[in-house]
Formats: C-alpha cells, sequence, structure tokens
C-alpha cells in the first residue's frame, strides 16, 4: 500500500502530519509522503487521514510498481505506476 498527494489540490492544512507524522510531513507548505510503503501498521491510520483531509488531496492505493518522478524544482517524490 501506498500514498500519494496532489500538492496542487492540498492547502498545507497540516491536519495529515499532525494525524499520522510517520507517513505524512509538511514539506515547502505543502504535505508530502515520507514513505515508499506505508507499513502495515499505520496503514488503517493513513486509510483515516485520507478521509479527513478536506481537501481531498491524498490517495491511498495499491503500488504496482515505483518511479522516481520529479515533481518540481527540488523536490522528488515516489510515485505510483
Ligand atoms: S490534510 Fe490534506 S490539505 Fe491538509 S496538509 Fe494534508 S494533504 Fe494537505
Amino acid at each position: 500500500m501506498n500514498a500519494t498527494v496532489d500538492r496542487k489540490t492540498c492547502s498545507g492544512c497540516g491536519t495529515c502530519a499532525k494525524q499520522c507524522s510517520d507517513v505524512f510531513q509538511i514539506v515547502g507548505g505543502k504535505a508530502a509522503v515520507g514513505v515508499v510503503h506505508i507499513p502495515w501498521y499505520l496503514e488503517s491510520a493513513s486509510m483515516h487521514v485520507s478521509h479527513e483531509c478536506p481537501e481531498g488531496a491524498i490517495h491511498i492505493g495499491e503500488a504496482h510498481g515505483l518511479m522516481m518522478a520529479e515533481t518540481g524544482s527540488d523536490l522528488r517524490s515516489w510515485i505510483a505506476l
């Protein structure tokens, strides 16, 4: 299981980072995912946070493959294929 954040939609409210800081952090005023794969013991909390996000910016899904992608001038992120 993996998480992605749509940083264009994210308002940077910080709810996800407060509720599940082992997976989500605020970087540059927006949420970012700090793990490639969500550990089993954080899956429930991550799912809960995705429903709590006021902007609907968090997607939780199954990763069949991952690639490193440029998401900004100085920020790289893992994305699911
Ligand atoms: S809860 Fe949603 S809007 Fe708020 S920081 Fe996290 S991803 Fe962004």
